[in-house]
């Protein structure tokens, strides 16, 4: 049998900040408490889980992602699944691919303030930098 291998710390800051998106993508759906129970006894159940309650394969930590509608178990086959409706959290995770690559959702500055979620003001400072940015970008 293979061991599954385990995120590094930085691949872990990346899980986390995927999941983030995408939770915040989607109008930050939380879990019913049944729902949540239901996730958190699988993952106590799971050989996976930590002492410190964090997922040993994606390193989340699990009182937190459980009780999102939008994540999943990072375990192949998936011990649970999104809450979701998955053409939306495609769609979301197609726009943080992009926004890590900095593509479409870049050139955007609508959707990427629609990503990231933060103050209207941090936001206004971030969309005029933004489009100093652009302007700079040679043409052609
Ligand atoms: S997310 Fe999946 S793999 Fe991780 S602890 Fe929970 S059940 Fe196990």
């Amino acid at each position: 049998m293979t061991e599954k291998k385990k995120p590094s710390i930085f691949q872990m800051i990346k899980n986390f900040a995927k999941d983030s998106a995408e939770f915040v993508k989607n109008g930050a759906p939380m879990c019913s408490e049944e729902e949540f129970k239901e996730r958190m006894d699988i993952c106590r159940a799971c050989p996976e889980l930590t002492d410190e309650d964090k997922c040993g394969l994606c390193g989340c930590y699990m009182p937190v992602k459980a009780g999102w509608k939008t994540t999943e178990c990072a375990d192949d086959p998936r011990r649970w699944s999104k809450l979701i409706d998955d053409d939306k959290g495609r769609a979301a995770m197609e726009d943080f691919a992009n926004l890590e690559q900095g593509k479409n959702a870049v050139n955007n500055p609508q959707d990427f303030l629609k990503i990231s979620g933060k103050s209207k003001a941090t936001q206004a400072d971030e969309r005029r930098e933004h489009i100093r940015k652009m302007k700079r970008r040679p043409q052609g």
